[in-house]
């Protein structure tokens, strides 16, 4: 089985072995027998934030098959938690919150990928972002070999960025974090209105101030419009759409490295963040951007931060693309743009 076809940028060599767990015991015993005899452990959601080498991965990969949410409190006061396993679509839980009226999800609409991985990190959309819904984490936590409860606070959420993601980096955890994400409790209320809208384009697109509620239904909708334009919902029958969203994170820089001209948001530590977007184009390189002309790796056509798959590129098509993009950037601007998705066997 090549791991192409479990990611959505549809790159990747074989596996050596994939387990579909259909219950957490199964899930754990999985993870457990892989750590146990020093086997590479790759748990994998909906592929869509993985570049994986065309060598493969020469170890177990793990998919939770569970897709279950439960309401497990709607206190009288109209807070409500909810808790939905690791496996559960992440877009699927979104829409039975907007049909439920479970406030604070519409503006992640159309996210791929699954539950479990949203905290890894800290998915965000259109001025939101899963850390203002998260209570709690249950994972298994592979370096006590026990289930451990993550509250908010542990989770230590920042920019595109958790704990979680990076426990990858501290041991020998990686491509997966040593907290293997057993199911998400979410905190919310009942409302029939949105979170405040606090996202131009969103609340232009809806004809509102920033700072308006408006029906979540109406959110949703116009959420998926804007991604559906960028192509950032996936379709198989668009080639825009084989990709990991945005490839490359927005810049977190001091003030006086952000090019004139250039996005400035204010982030911690008095630093700015700019836009990578903004970089890449003024850069150079436009939307279709490919390393030569029949090249099957390119920019997508709609939006300059995807690299996509135009058919049948290799996991080498896209770190040639991702290289002379960044590469391009780093030339220009003197900013080093920082790859998002997790590279499985390759460096970029
Ligand atoms: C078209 C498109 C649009 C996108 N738009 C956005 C966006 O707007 N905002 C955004 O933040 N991201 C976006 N992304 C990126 C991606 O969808 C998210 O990062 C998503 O949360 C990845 O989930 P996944 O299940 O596909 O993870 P995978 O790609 O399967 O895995 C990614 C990482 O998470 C780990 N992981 C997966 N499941 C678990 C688990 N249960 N426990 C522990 N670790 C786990 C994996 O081991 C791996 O390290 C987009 C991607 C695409 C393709």
């Amino acid at each position: 089985m090549n791991l192409a076809s479990l990611t959505t940028l549809r790159v990747g060599g074989p596996a050596r072995e994939l387990i579909e767990a259909d219950s957490e015991a199964a899930l754990i015993d999985a993870v457990r027998a892989a750590d146990a005899d020093g086997t590479p452990l790759l748990v994998v959601g909906g592929g869509s934030n993985l570049l994986v080498a065309d060598e493969g991965f020469d170890g177990v990969v793990v998919r939770d098959a569970r897709e279950d949410v439960s309401l497990v409190n709607d206190g009288a006061c109209g807070g409500l938690s909810i808790t939905a396993t690791a496996g559960t679509r992440w877009d699927r839980l979104v829409a039975q919150a907007v049909e439920s009226e479970w406030s604070g999800f519409e503006a992640l609409s159309g996210i791929p990928g699954s539950t479990g991985a949203t905290p890894m990190q800290n998915v965000g959309a259109y001025g939101a972002e899963v850390k203002d819904l998260v209570a709690v984490i249950r994972t298994w936590d592979r370096e006590a070999g026990s289930v451990r409860t993550l509250p908010l606070v542990k989770a230590e959420f920042g920019y595109r960025d958790s704990m979680l993601k990076r426990s990858m980096t501290h041991g020998p955890w990686g491509p997966t974090p040593r907290y293997v994400v057993l199911d998400v409790t979410f905190h919310t209320r009942m409302a029939s209105l949105s979170a405040p809208v606090r996202y131009q384009q969103l609340a232009t697109a809806l004809d509102v101030e920033l700072g308006a509620r408006v029906p979540i239904t109406e959110v949703r909708e116009a959420v998926l419009a804007l991604r559906s334009a960028k192509g950032m919902v996936l379709d198989p029958a668009d080639h825009d759409t084989w990709s990991a969203g945005s490839f490359f994170t927005n810049p977190i820089v001091p003030d006086d490295a952000v090019p004139a001209g250039a996005p400035r948001y204010p982030a911690a530590d008095g630093l700015v963040k700019t836009s990578a977007a903004w970089l890449i184009e003024h850069a150079g390189f436009s939307k279709g951007f490919a390393v030569a002309p029949d090249a099957p790796a390119s920019l997508s056509t709609k939006h300059t931060l995807a690299l996509t798959n135009r058919g049948d590129a290799t996991a080498a098509d896209i770190v040639a693309l991702a290289r002379a993009v960044r590469d391009g950037v780093r030339e220009r601007f003197g900013i080093s743009l920082v790859p998002e998705p997790v590279a499985v066997g390759l460096e970029i």
